[in-house]
């Protein structure tokens, strides 16, 4: 099975990689990937006390950092904009077979 291919505006073969995971260990919350992604693919999320996913801004919560989870896949278009200005390497992105 090949990868899926598009093709640019100029006709030049494109190969999208798509966001697939972001390692929770790794990532540190810094919101970049959010802010280059137009796709509505990313979202913070706090990590409480228990090590349990939450709500950023729960003033109920005991929040001790933040991570980006994928919560959209299906939405990402694969433009790797989000892997570029990340600086922990902690996002996981691949090609689709057709
Ligand atoms: S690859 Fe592009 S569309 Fe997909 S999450 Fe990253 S910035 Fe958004
Ligand atoms: S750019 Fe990297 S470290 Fe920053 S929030 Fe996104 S995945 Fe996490």
């Amino acid at each position: 099975m090949a990868n899926i291919t598009y093709k640019t505006r100029d006709g030049s073969e494109w190969e999208p990689k798509y966001l697939t995971q972001i390692n929770d260990e790794l990532c540190i919350g810094c919101g970049r990937c959010f802010k280059v992604c137009g796709h509505g693919v990313l979202e913070m999320k706090g990590v409480n006390e228990d090590g349990e996913l939450c709500d950023p801004y729960d003033e109920d919560e005991e929040i001790t950092r933040k991570v980006m989870v994928v919560s959209s896949e299906g939405k990402c278009i694969g433009c790797e904009a989000c892997e570029t200005v990340c600086g922990t390497n902690a996002q996981t992105h691949a090609a689709v077979s057709a």
